[in-house]
């Protein structure tokens, strides 16, 4: 048994464990993080950091590593079956998912924070604050923060009443390719849609194309794809799609589920923050977002009540769990949003579109949270 006790004990190193790591240890707190892979687990995918998980970045003083690693387009085109709708300014910066975990890291370490590799939990012993690690190790710990993503086994075992996770219809694609566009495009067609953006300046883009089936995919990131299938299935979103992808590198596919959103994201000595306290459908881009808002939330409570775990948990699941139900929520309905197939319900969304500024207003209501001036107000409520 090895005797942390005066650790917070992150499970997990990945978006939010890392990002929660950089917060505590920007105050002083001691902190190690188990991560189950042998090193630096990081999917090759894209992802877009919008302006309410970047504030929280620029707080962590990450601003700049972040801009230095990732592209920022001017614009954000809107299609439907290969025709402009909407055109605006684009708020995101696209990056490769890689480059944001190895800025996190980098971070974290720089800090002092204590990272170990090779430590997959198996189970926790609430009452004695032990974690237990397949390679047969146990820690003690003061406080442990469930940070094991969309498949935590934490929140499984400790806090979802056994309720199992639900295929949502949804299966994606996902890949890289070389392009000279710099925008960021999303088209819609019949059922489907796109997502693309470039992810530095020499302009290799990254995809996402979801698609509605009956045909249940499985749940996982490394599953490779049929290039051919996914150019036949999105021709029609993009008619460019093969010329695009002629220099694409390999394509993945992989199924979305949903899980029922939590009552309760704290329990005992144990706190959820990212896709364990929350695991959403990725139609609004939020997931690491939110997850790097729960992080910056959690630390700074920590900081701020000199890790009186009691108060900082129930502040925290105050403050969060309001917020992160109804991202979970709204990234589900923009998913029926975006595969209408009756062709009135898909004239009155793009009039809508078109015609009014509800997109830009919706993603407003998202992007305008300031993490760290909501979380000094609730402490000064
Ligand atoms: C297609 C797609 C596109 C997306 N695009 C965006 C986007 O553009 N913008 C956005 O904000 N979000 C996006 N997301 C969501 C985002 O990727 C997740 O919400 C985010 O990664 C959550 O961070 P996390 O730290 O909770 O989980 P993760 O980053 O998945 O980290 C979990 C970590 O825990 C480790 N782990 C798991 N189990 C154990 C264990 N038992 N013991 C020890 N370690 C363990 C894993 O190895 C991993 O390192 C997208 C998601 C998908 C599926």
């Amino acid at each position: 048994m090895h005797d942390f006790s005066s650790y917070i004990g992150i499970i997990g190193g990945g978006i939010s464990g890392l990002a929660l790591g950089c917060t505590l240890r920007k105050y002083g707190i001691k902190t190690v993080i188990f991560e189950k892979e042998p090193n630096l687990h990081n999917e090759g995918a894209g992802i877009s950091i919008s302006p309410n998980g970047l504030i929280a970045l620029e707080y962590l003083d990450l601003k700049n590593e972040l801009e230095k690693n990732s592209y920022k387009s001017s614009r954000a085109i809107l299609k439907y079956n290969n025709s402009p709708l909407l055109e605006m300014d684009s708020q995101v910066y696209t990056m490769n998912r890689r480059n944001l975990i190895s800025v996190l890291y980098k971070k974290y370490i720089d800090l002092g924070g204590e990272i170990l590799f090779d430590y997959e939990l198996k189970d926790i012993d609430i009452e004695k604050k032990e974690c237990l690690f397949t390679n047969s190790s146990s820690y003690k710990i003061k406080h442990v923060i469930a940070s094991d993503g969309i498949k935590s086994l934490i929140r499984e075992k400790f806090f979802s009443g056994g309720s199992k996770p639900i295929y949502s219809g949804y299966s994606a694609w996902r890949g890289f390719t070389r392009s000279e566009n710099p925008n960021v495009e999303i088209s819609f067609s019949s059922n489907k849609h796109l997502v693309s953006y470039p992810i530095n300046s020499d302009l290799k883009r990254s995809f996402t194309g979801i698609i509605k089936s009956n045909e249940q995919v499985t749940e996982s990131w490394r599953e490779q794809g049929n290039l051919e299938t996914f150019i036949k299935q999105f021709e029609e979103t993009n008619h460019q799609i093969a010329k695009v992808f002629e220099s694409a590198e390999d394509i993945f596919k992989w199924g979305i589920f949903v899980r029922p959103p939590l009552k309760n994201i704290i329990k005992k000595n144990i706190t959820l923050i990212g896709d364990a306290a929350h695991p959403m459908v990725p139609f609004l881009g939020q997931g690491a977002c939110i997850a790097i808002e729960d992080a910056y939330t959690f630390g700074y409570l920590c900081h701020e009540l000199k890790c009186e775990f009691d108060n900082v948990q129930k502040m925290y699941q105050l403050l969060r769990i309001k917020r992160n139900n109804k991202i979970q929520k709204m990234s589900l309905n923009q998913g029926k949003l975006n595969h209408l197939k009756n062709p009135l319900l898909v004239f009155l969304r793009n009039q809508l579109m078109k015609k009014t500024d509800i997109v830009s207003k919706r993603l407003k209501n998202i992007h305008n949270y300031d993490v760290h001036q909501e979380t000094i107000k609730s402490l000064t409520n």
